[in-house]
C-alpha cells in the first residue's frame, strides 16, 4: 500500500506516521526530515534548503521533486511507502504522479489529517524533539515526565528552529495557497480520506485505520 499523509503544520503527520508506518510495514519517506539530516551534515541540499525552511517558505520543486523521486528509486519495487509532507505544491502533485503513474509506486490512498486553524499554533510552538529517539512531545498535550528530558530515552528535547510564531504564520500561508489545492487535486481522484484530526489520539487512529481497511 502507498499512502499520503497530508495536513497543516501541527496536524498530527508526524505522529501518526510513526504508528502507520509499524502497523503497516511502510517506508516512512518525511521530507521535513531528509531536509533537516541534509542540514544537519551541511550537505549542498541541505545548504539550499535552510533558509527557505528556517524563515517558514517551502523548498523549491525541483529540489524537493529530485530528492523525493530519487529516495523511491532507491525503495525495492514491492515495499510500500508512506510519504509525509509531500507533495505541497500542485507542481510537485502533477511531476509526481507523473512519475509514478503505472509503476507499483502510484499512490493509493490520501490520508488527510483536517485541524481547525487555532488548534495548529498551540501544538506547533509546543512540540518538543527527541534528537535521538525521534519521540514527539508537546509542553501543552504529551509533557514529559522530567521537563525538557525524554521519557524513553533520556535525552535532552530540542525545539525545531521553524517553530516559531513568526515562521509558522508564514508556514500556515504557504499552506492555504500551495498545498490546499493538492488536497483538492486528489479530492478530484476520489483518493482522499478526511479524518478529523482534532480528537484523542485512539480516535483519530481508528478513523485512519478504517480508511485504510474500507
Ligand atoms: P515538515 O517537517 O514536513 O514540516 O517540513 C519542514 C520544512 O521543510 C517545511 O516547512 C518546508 O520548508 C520544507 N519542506 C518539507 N517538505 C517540503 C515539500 N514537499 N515542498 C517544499 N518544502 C518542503
Amino acid at each position: 500500500m502507498n499512502i499520503l499523509i497530508m495536513g497543516a503544520p501541527g496536524s498530527g503527520k508526524g505522529t501518526f506516521s510513526s504508528r502507520l508506518k509499524d502497523e503497516y510495514d511502510l517506508k516512512h519517506i518525511s521530507t521535513g526530515d531528509i531536509f533537516r539530516e541534509h542540514m544537519s551534515n551541511n550537505t549542498d541540499l541541505g545548504k539550499k534548503a535552510k533558509s527557505y525552511i528556517e524563515a517558514g517558505h517551502l523548498v523549491p520543486d525541483e529540489l524537493v521533486n529530485d530528492m523525493v523521486l530519487h529516495t523511491l528509486q532507491e525503495l525495492p519495487e514491492d515495499a510500500g511507502y508512506l510519504l509525509d509532507g509531500f507533495p505541497r505544491t500542485l507542481a510537485q502533485a502533477k511531476a509526481f504522479d507523473q512519475a509514478t503513474k503505472g509503476t507499483d509506486h502510484e499512490v493509493d490512498r490520501i490520508i488527510y489529517m483536517d485541524t481547525p486553524s487555532d488548534v495548529l499554533t498551540k501544538r506547533i510552538t509546543g512540540r518538543r524533539t527527541c534528537p535521538k529517539c525521534g519521540e514527539i512531545y508537546n509542553i501543552y498535550y504529551k509533557p514529559t515526565k522530567v521537563e525538557g528530558v525524554c521519557d524513553k530515552c533520556n535525552t535532552e528535547l530540542t525545539s525545531r528552529a521553524d517553530d516559531n510564531e513568526e515562521s509558522l504564520a508564514t508556514r500556515l500561508e504557504e499552506y492555504e495557497a500551495m498545498t490546499r489545492p493538492v488536497i483538492d487535486y486528489y479530492t478530484d481522484q476520489d483518493k482522499v480520506s478526511l479524518i478529523n484530526a482534532n480528537q484523542d489520539f485512539e480516535s483519530i487512529w481508528n478513523e485512519i485505520r478504517n480508511a485504510l481497511e474500507a
